[in-house]
């Protein structure tokens, strides 16, 4: 739930990941309980946050051919991420992400 642009590529990349990933295994019938518990997925906004990654994937030149169901969009509410704790701890254990947040916010002023 970090702002793409601020995401190195491995993050990127995971994160993407990750979205295919939950929707095989909620499609598959699996528990993602522990997850939403943890605050860690917003099913509700699983199909716009796939949207956004793969609009900086694309932007960056990496080829995207994975679409997302449209169903998704019809996901009902579960899960609350915390955005700011999200950006924190990612900037604070990811050299290259940080890297990246530094030069936009720079960028900003
Ligand atoms: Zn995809
Ligand atoms: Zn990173």
């Amino acid at each position: 739930m970090v702002d793409p642009k601020i995401m190195c590529r491995n993050h990127l990349l995971g994160e993407h990941s990750e979205i295919h990933m939950f929707a095989c295994t909620i499609e598959a019938g699996r528990s993602i309980k522990g997850y939403i518990e943890k605050g860690l997925l917003e099913i509700h906004n699983l199909y716009n946050r796939h949207e956004a990654l793969a609009h900086e994937l694309r932007s960056r030149g990496y080829q995207h051919n994975s679409k997302l169901a449209e169903k998704w969009k019809m996901a009902k509410v579960a899960g609350v991420i915390d955005r700011e704790k999200s950006l924190r701890d990612l900037i604070e254990r990811c050299p290259g992400c940080r890297a990246r947040y530094q030069k936009l916010a720079r960028a900003k002023v």
